[in-house]
């Protein structure tokens, strides 16, 4: 498990990760991996995401 905090790029919010993200990825049509989701942008890839 991975439990560094990530941290949207964009606006600074936390990202809310787990079942909630993870359960929003669209089925096959959207292969791209979802960090968390940030309470403004909603799910959130790799590249809006930090660790600060
Ligand atoms: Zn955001």
């Amino acid at each position: 498990m991975d439990e560094s905090p990530r941290y949207c790029r964009r606006c600074g919010e936390r990202l809310v990760t787990g079942l909630v993200a993870t359960s929003r990825r669209h089925c096959c049509l959207n292969a791209t991996p979802i960090v968390g989701a940030c309470p403004e942008h909603g799910p959130v890839g790799p590249h809006d995401a930090v660790e600060q």
